[in-house]
C-alpha cells in the first residue's frame, strides 16, 4: 500500500502560524517491531488494521516512513511544572504526524511518542522505553473502557534500539490518539511572549475544534474558558470516582479538550488513602489524590491568566471576566462529584444528607484501610436486608468494623429510594468497576515484555476492556496485591 493511503492525514494545526510548532520528521529507528495494534480503535478511525500491521504500516508507526503530503510537527508549549513556570517546553519526544477525520466526523491527532529529538528536547534523547509506553497503553485504554475521557493508544512498537536511563533499556514508540494536544501550557507559551495575535489564533482554533458553540456567544473567549473549566471539573470528578491519581498535573499536561493526557507516573489506588501519592518525583505530595480538584482549579486559573489579553476590552474587564469563569469551578466540580457518588451508592434520588454520607464513606474507608475499588464493588452486591457488611466485604483486607456503622446509615438512606433492589444493584455495578489497572499487574506486564513475552500485557488488556463485568475466570485480576506485590512508587522513567 502507498503510505498516503495508510494514513489519510489532514492537517489543520499545521496551518496555524509557523511559531506554533517546528516542522520535522521522526528519527528512524533500527528494527521496528509491532508489539500491538489496537484494531478496534483503528477501525473507529476508519483505518484498516491489516494495512497498519503490514511492513509499510509498521514503518510509519515507528517513524521510519512519513506519508506523502504529511506535515509532521512538534508542537510548542510552555507550562507550570510543580508550580514553577517554564516558558518553553514543547514536544521534546513526540511528533504530530497529522489528523484523521473519523467516520463520525470528529477530528483526531495521530501522534508518535518517543520518536526522536526535536528542537524542544533540551537535554533529553527524544525517546521512550517500553515501560512507560506499555503503561500508557494499558492505563489509557483502561480509562476509555471505564468511560472516562482520555487520549487513546493506537499502537506500541519496539524500536530495536537500546536507550539509556538508569540502565540500558529497550526503546519503544506509542502512537497516541487525542481530540487534540492543545494544553493549558500552549496558551501560556504565547501569553509569556505577549503574543496576543497568536493567543487569538489559538483560541479561535480551539473553539472551532472543541467548543464550536462558543463562537456564537457574546464573548466567545469567555464562553471557551467556561467550557474548558467545565470539562476539566467533570474530568477530575471522574478521576476521583475511580481512585485515579494522574501524578503530574502540570499545566502542560492539562488538556483543553478535557481528556486525560500524558500518562506518566499515574496509578489507581489499591488501599484508599486521601493523601496517596505514587510518583517518585512528587515529594511534596502536590499531586496527591485528594489535591487533584484544587490543582485543576489552579491550572485553570493559569489558563484564565494567560487569556487575559483577549478576555475583555480593558484589563479591569478582563480580570473580572476571568475571575467569574474560574469561580464557577468549585460548584461544577462538587455537583459532578456528588452526582457520580450518588450513582456509586445506588441512589437515584437526591437528598440533602447524600454529600455527608459520601464523605463519611471515604472517611470510614480510610480508617478501615479498605481497597478503593473492591469496597464499591462489594457494596454493589450488598442487599438492603442482608445481615452484616461482612457478607459482601468478608474477603476485603482491612478493618471492616469501621464500615459497619456507615453501612447501617446507607441502608436507612436506601429506604427512601423507590427503585427495586435488582435495579439498584445493576446501576451500582455499571459505575463501580470490578477491574482497574492495578499497579502490580501493570508492572508484571512490563516485566514480561522486557523478555519479549507479551502474554501478560495482552491478557491484562483483555480483562480491562470489560471492567464492569464480573469475569469469574479472571477473578485474580480483581484482587489487590499481596503485601509483597504492592507497588509503592511509580517512576516518570521517560
Ligand atoms: P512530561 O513530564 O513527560 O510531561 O514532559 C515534560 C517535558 O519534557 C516535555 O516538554 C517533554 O517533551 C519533555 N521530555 C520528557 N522526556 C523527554 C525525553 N526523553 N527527551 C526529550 N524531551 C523529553
Ligand atoms: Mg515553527
Ligand atoms: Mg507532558
Amino acid at each position: 500500500p502507498q503510505a498516503e493511503t495508510i494514513f489519510p492525514f489532514d492537517h489543520s494545526y499545521a496551518g496555524l502560524p509557523e511559531r506554533f510548532y517546528a516542522r520535522l520528521s521522526p528519527t528512524a529507528v533500527t528494527e521496528p517491531q509491532l508489539i500491538r495494534l489496537n484494531d478496534s480503535l483503528a477501525r473507529e478511525l476508519g483505518l484498516d488494521p491489516a494495512v497498519l500491521k503490514s511492513p509499510a504500516g509498521v514503518e510509519m508507526l515507528a517513524g521510519n516512513r512519513v506519508a506523502e503530503g504529511s506535515t509532521p510537527i512538534a508542537m510548542a508549549y510552555a507550562g507550570h511544572q510543580f508550580g514553577t513556570f517554564v516558558p518553553q517546553l514543547g514536544d521534546g519526544r513526540a511528533i504530530l504526524l497529522g489528523e484523521i477525520v473519523a467516520a463520525d466526523g470528529a477530528r483526531y491527532d495521530i501522534q508518535l511518542k518517543g520518536s526522536g529529538r526535536t528542537p524542544f528536547s533540551r537535554g533529553g534523547d527524544g525517546r521512550a522505553w517500553i515501560g512507560p509506553v506499555l503503561r500508557e497503553y494499558i492505563v489509557s485504554e483502561a480509562m476509555h473502557a471505564l468511560g472516562l475521557p482520555t487520549t487513546r493508544a493506537l499502537s506500541a512498537v519496539k524500536t530495536g534500539d537500546r536507550i539509556m536511563r538508569e540502565t540500558l533499556l529497550p526503546g519503544a514508540i506509542l502512537t497516541r490518539v487525542a481530540k487534540s494536544h492543545i494544553r493549558v501550557g500552549t496558551f501560556e507559551y504565547f501569553a509569556a511572549r505577549r503574543d496576543e495575535e497568536a493567543l487569538r489564533a489559538l483560541a479561535d482554533y480551539a473553539i472551532a475544534r472543541h467548543y464550536p458553540h462558543a463562537k456564537d456567544a457574546a464573548n466567545p473567549y469567555r464562553a471557551f474558558l467556561d467550557a474548558v473549566v467545565e470539562a476539566q471539573a467533570r474530568l477530575v470528578a471522574r478521576w476521583m470516582h475511580v481512585g485515579f491519581i494522574h501524578g503530574v498535573m502540570n499545566t502542560d499536561n492539562t488538556s483543553i479538550s478535557g481528556e486525560t493526557i500524558d500518562y506518566g507516573p499515574c496509578a489507581f489506588m489499591d488501599t484508599y488513602h486521601p493523601g496517596k501519592v505514587f510518583s517518585s518525583i512528587d515529594q511534596m505530595g502536590r499531586y496527591a489524590y485528594a489535591n487533584q480538584p484544587r490543582i485543576a482549579y489552579w491550572n485553570l486559573s493559569r489558563l484564565a491568566q494567560a487569556m487575559l489579553p483577549i478576555l475583555g476590552k480593558n484589563e479591569e474587564e478582563a480580570v473580572a471576566t476571568a475571575q467569574e469563569a474560574i469561580d464557577a469551578f468549585p460548584d461544577i466540580y462538587e455537583t459532578a462529584w456528588l452526582e457520580g457518588m450518588r450513582a456509586k451508592l445506588g441512589l437515584s434520588t437526591a437528598r440533602e444528607e447524600d454529600r455527608q454520607l459520601a464523605y463519611d464513606l471515604f472517611e470510614a474507608m480510610a480508617n478501615a484501610e479498605t481497597d478503593f475499588t473492591l469496597t464499591f464493588r462489594a457494596l454493589s452486591s450488598l442487599g438492603a436486608g442482608d445481615g452484616t457488611a461482612d457478607d459482601a466485604l468478608r474477603d476485603l483486607p482491612g478493618q471492616k468494623s469501621a464500615l459497619d456503622e456507615w453501612i447501617a446509615r446507607w441502608r436507612a438512606r436506601l429506604g427512601h429510594e423507590s427503585a427495586g433492589e435488582d435495579e439498584r444493584k445493576a446501576l451500582m455495578r455499571s459505575v463501580n468497576p470490578a477491574f482497574i489497572p492495578r499497579n502490580h499487574r501493570v508492572e508484571e506486564a512490563i516485566a514480561a515484555a522486557m523478555s519479549d513475552d507479551y502474554g501478560p500485557f495482552e491478557r491484562l488488556l483483555a480483562v480491562l476492556s470489560d471492567p464492569y463485568s464480573d469475569q469469574p475466570e479472571n477473578a485474580e485480576y480483581a484482587s489487590p496485591p499481596k503485601p509483597e506485590e504492592v507497588v509503592h512508587r511509580t517512576f516518570c522513567g521517560t
